[in-house]
């Protein structure tokens, strides 16, 4: 059912006109699914994942985020600031083996990031390098969090994407950790000296020198040693602040025989 069409396009197709032949060819599977989103109702199902991964406060049917599915040209989906964009094509395939999940994902993206700006102080200014710093420590831990709720259940072996996020999650440690030291000096460095942050003025910036995959890396390891510590679902009652999460890695890793790196 998950040997999707993509391999039936032309051998020498580009991967986004692969991925635009398998659209062609499921589209009717497409419109079943998208005729079915709203009968089976993948909100309830969406909710019934995400939940158990916010604080009551933020379990409200007024903070859930308004879901779109469409033709995104490649296999993505994104969430933030109260909406969820997937492409049709991939939450299909996912659905199929937990219907709403990658969905899930996303809407805790697009649930907490409001409850993020909702706490920033009024008239703050967004072009500075430590509002960068901060926001780039905000998305390490909703991606912390967001890949427990997918990626525990990816990782069966009955998932359609076993091999795949199997791959993708392989050098977690050794890259979270290289991560974490590195980002800890630039912290104890622009503690003393704000003009440690000037080389790295922007997200992107940050993101790409101090992590890997948008903040993934470290963010899904120190979700994992949060929730394998036993401290997680203390560190949803705040879950929109990055510190607190950082907070909770640090006292679980200290606690960890593994001797992980703190900040
Ligand atoms: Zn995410």
């Amino acid at each position: 059912m998950f040997s999707s069409a993509l391999n039936i396009a032309p051998a020498n197709a580009l991967v986004s006109e692969q991925y635009h032949y398998a659209y062609k060819q499921q589209l009717k599977v497409l419109e079943n699914y998208t005729a079915g989103l709203r009968r089976l109702n993948v909100a309830d199902s969406i909710k019934r994942l995400l939940y158990p991964f916010l604080p009551k406060r933020l379990q409200k049917e007024e903070s859930f985020p308004v879901l779109f599915y469409l033709s995104y040209g490649s296999a993505e989906a994104t969430g933030s600031s109260g909406f969820v964009i997937n492409d049709l094509l991939n939450p299909y395939r996912i659905d199929q083996y937990k219907y709403g999940m990658l969905a899930a994902h996303e809407a805790f993206h697009a649930v907490v990031s409001i409850a993020f700006q909702q706490n920033l102080k009024p008239n703050i200014d967004y072009n500075t390098a430590e509002f960068s710093l901060l926001y780039f420590l905000e998305i390490i831990s909703e991606e912390g969090i967001a890949d427990l709720i997918d990626k525990p259940l990816l990782l069966q072996k009955r998932s359609p994407l076993y091999k795949e996020v199997s791959a993708m999650v392989a050098n977690d440690e050794t890259l979270a950790v290289a991560s974490i030291k590195k980002l800890d000096s630039l912290l104890s460095h622009a503690y003393n000296n704000a003009l440690a942050l000037q080389p790295y003025t922007s997200f992107s910036a940050l993101a790409n020198a101090f992590g890997k995959n948008g903040g993934h890396i470290p963010g899904r390891f120190m979700g994992n040693v949060i929730k394998k510590g036993g401290m997680l679902s203390a560190n949803l009652e705040r879950v929109e602040n990055p510190i607190t999460f950082i907070e909770a890695y640090n006292k679980t890793a200290s606690l960890s025989p593994k001797k992980y790196p703190v900040f």
